[in-house]
């Protein structure tokens, strides 16, 4: 994530309610609630008119080149903005979740046109791989497992459509075996992006003249054995983002209850674990963050909370004289990684 420079709002995950609109918009948006598409594209450059908008070179993302939604006011294009149903019980909360879902449906559309896909692993049960999960879901792939460590992760995901949940790739792969000729899955999408994660959707489930879509960053730099990439015939496909179309997709899923998060604890830790606390570490980046990080350490612990997702990632982090982990422990809450893949 070093494409973020101090100072800055983040926060590119977000919806809220209208309160001015610049000139020669309808006045109307005023007071409605409204979904934020944060990822601009210029609409008339080469990789633009070949559909490739989230790719687009001169795009750019509300939390990476203008302020985002962690702040009382945000700025956003009127084309990026998405009024919700009125009336809508769902309100910001899941208006605030198409950006998320927007990249389960496309890394699920990224598979090629008439590719059959019976078999469909996403590895890492997330937010974003219960997002990617519910797009293949919804996208008509019949048979949709995860992989997944965390027992609690497992049973959302199977809450959420999952049609299988396993502890491990191992434990995967042999369940899938009768049901694919011993083969393996279509189609594997990697919501964790691990070294481990890779391996495992490249190396040991992916059967052969399948496809891999890789959506998670968690490591740069991995390692794989490519004699079997090569001779099983497998393409390793990366997923960046969303377009406007799979943005407007995740939304109707949203909005018409297809597709959600399931059950959540009450909205102000939601709003932290599911925005703030994940990107933990990119925040302890910001200068002059500690009153922000310590004020998110007292909400959680008052709300019963006892882990948090994170800071493991950058070990020896100095914060406010003291090592951040012992500032975490102090409060009484665990340390887990940010994904659990270690
Ligand atoms: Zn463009």
């Amino acid at each position: 994530m070093g494409n973020r420079t101090p100072p800055l709002v983040m926060g590119h995950e977000f919806a809220g309610t209208v309160v001015e609109v610049g000139e020669g918009v309808n006045e109307n948006l005023v007071g409605r609630t409204v979904a934020v598409n944060p990822l601009s594209s210029d609409g008339t450059c080469r990789l633009c008119r070949a559909g490739l908008a989230n790719l687009c070179s001169d795009r750019t993302l509300i939390d990476i080149h203008h302020p985002g939604g962690f702040a009382e006011l945000a700025r956003a294009p009127v084309a990026n903005v998405y009024p919700l149903p009125e009336g809508f019980s769902g309100g910001a909360r899941v208006g605030a979740l198409a950006e998320l879902l927007a990249n389960g449906v496309h890394a699920v559309r990224l598979r090629g046109p008439g590719e059959a896909v019976e078999h469909t692993v996403v590895i890492g049960a997330g937010t974003i791989g219960l997002m990617c999960l519910q797009a293949a879901v919804l996208g008509g792939i019949p048979n949709v497992a995860v992989v997944e460590p965390h027992e609690a992760r497992r049973e959302q995901a199977l809450g959420l459509g999952a049609h299988a949940a396993y502890s491990s790739g191992a434990e995967c792969r042999e369940a899938l075996e009768e049901h694919t000729e011993g083969l393996g899955p279509d189609l594997v999408i990697d919501a964790v992006g691990a070294k481990a994660t890779r391996r495992m959707a490249i190396e040991e489930l992916v059967r052969p003249g399948g496809r891999v879509v890789m959506v998670g960053l968690h490591d740069d730099a991995t390692t794989l054995g490519f004699h079997g990439v090569v001779r099983g015939q497998i393409s390793i496909q990366g997923s960046y983002a969303y377009t406007a179309r799979d943005y407007e997709q995740a939304l109707e899923w949203l909005v018409d209850g297809r597709a959600g998060i399931g059950e959540l604890p009450p909205v102000l830790v939601t709003c932290l674990v599911f925005s703030g606390l994940m990107h933990l570490d990119v925040l302890s980046d910001v200068a002059g963050n500690e009153t922000i990080v310590h004020g998110l350490l007292e909400c959680l612990t008052q709300e019963g909370q006892q882990e948090l997702y994170g800071p493991r990632r950058k070990p020896g982090l100095q914060f406010g004289g003291a090592e951040l982990s012992d500032v975490v422990r102090g409060q009484g809450l665990e340390l887990v990684s940010s994904q659990g893949w270690d």
